[in-house]
């Protein structure tokens, strides 16, 4: 048997990073960035107040106060947007809004609130400080400063600075469209009615939103039934439109195993058995002209998720052009006492709580059988058990992956 650490290792070194693309903002977020992205011009582009209120020189309101207020004209109205060029000459303000250059002369803008409010004269109660709530031009970003270097990932703060800075297209690697296939004779399509021998089809669900909360793009192929043949026609047909195609069932030890009846003849398709529980049968390769990667994943729900986790998902962050580290792990201690098979890498379901500032304490649940779905969706963590440990008692400390 193979180490999960020997298999994840396998699917790194055959999983290559996607070429890069020119996307339109619009459909950017989630890529990985693919060239450095600097500003053409500063940010903010020119001097612009930060509030709605009067650009003034600041030596002419220097004196005022709630009981000896200082009066001044507004000679000019300047709005958000308003290029025209103005100016406030000594003794004058001009009434500003936020966003709206801030005139020649001015150095410094009065909060409406610190004043009545006036159109064609304003009383103004308090000094503004030099400055006063003006943005400068530069403030955020200089002409020519790399904002984003190559690599970033784009979320949503990204795609905004992204646009900030006047692009419309960017070149990023993009995310992988991965095609999602079950197999099984006994699979039914949920909202059918079931027969004899029959159980709804849950994988290609699980596996298709565990591919879009990853942050790929998931494209749920449904079912074929166990036929190597049927199979290989499904596959060909999706191979398409696809950067990575996850299939599950048929790779375990049995007779009508299409996955694997169908691939391993091929010779760039790997079967074999996975030191781990759940998810042993394991499947890895790749298939097509095109050398895409497939991953065969046994048909267990909770096996098939699990492995998901951790040979899917690291393997989609180096397509993306990411680290392919897996999630983060925390510690914790176990509420009750833990059994392991020897030599196998324990996933269990638990429910990890009070992870914040005190210490976490995390209880597996009931059902941790590789079929059991319901205890996997009530669990928010798997507690990892180590190959060589077969027992733990209540009180130790574990190292657990929140889901
Ligand atoms: P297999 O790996 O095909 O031998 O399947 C192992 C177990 O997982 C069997 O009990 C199957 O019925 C079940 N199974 C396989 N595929 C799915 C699926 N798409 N949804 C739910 N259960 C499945
Ligand atoms: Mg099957």
């Amino acid at each position: 048997m193979r180490s999960v650490d020997e298999h994840l290792a396998d699917i790194l070194a055959t999983v290559r990073t996607l070429a890069p693309l020119e996307l339109e903002l619009e459909r950017a977020l989630g890529t990985t960035l693919a060239e450095d992205i600097t500003s053409p011009v500063p940010l903010p582009p020119f001097d612009n107040s930060a509030m709605d209120g009067y650009a003034v020189r600041a030596a002419d309101v220097e004196t005022a106060t709630e009981q000896d207020p200082v009066v001044l004209p507004v000679v000019d109205d300047v709005a958000a947007g308003d290029g025209a060029m103005y100016a406030v000459g000594p003794g004058m303000v001009a009434r500003i809004m936020t966003g709206a250059p801030v005139p020649a002369g001015a150095d410094a803008v009065v909060p409406v609130e610190w004043t009545d409010g006036g159109t064609a004269s304003v009383t103004i109660r308090r000094p503004a400080p030099l400055g006063n709530a003006i943005r400068r031009s530069g403030e955020d970003v200089q002409a020519g400063d790399l904002v984003l270097p190559s690599g970033t990932m784009i979320g949503a703060a990204q795609l905004g600075i992204v646009a900030g800075v006047g692009r419309r297209r960017v070149l990023v690697r993009p995310r992988p469209r991965v095609v999602v296939l079950s197999t099984g004779a006994e699979l039914v399509e949920p909202g059918l009615q079931l027969g004899a021998g029959q159980i709804w089809d849950s994988n290609s669900y699980t596996l298709t939103a565990a591919v879009r909360e990853s942050g790929s793009d998931g494209y749920r192929a449904g079912v074929v039934a166990d036929d190597a043949g049927q199979f290989l026609d499904q596959l060909d047909a999706q191979l398409l439109r696809a950067d990575a195609v996850i299939t599950s069932g048929g790779v375990s030890m049995g007779a009508y195993e299409p996955v694997k009846e169908a691939l391993a003849p091929l010779g760039t398709v790997r079967f074999e058995r996975v030191a781990m529980q759940p998810g042993m049968p394991q499947g890895f390769g790749v298939v097509g002209e095109d050398q895409v990667p497939i991953f065969a994943l046994p048909g267990n729900p909770v096996s098939s998720y699990i492995s998901f986790l951790l040979f899917v998902r690291p393997a989609l962050r180096k397509m993306r052009g990411l680290p392919p580290e897996p999630g983060p792990t925390v510690t914790a201690t176990t509420t009750a006492p833990i059994r392991s098979p020897q030599g196998k890498r324990s996933y269990l379901r638990a429910v990890l709580s009070g992870a914040v500032g005190g210490a976490a304490t995390v209880t597996p649940v009931r059902g941790q059988g590789s079929h059991q779905l319901a205890a996997l969706a009530s669990a928010n963590a798997l507690v990892i058990v180590r190959e060589h440990v077969t027992e733990l008692p209540e009180g130790a400390i574990v190292e657990v992956i929140p889901l």
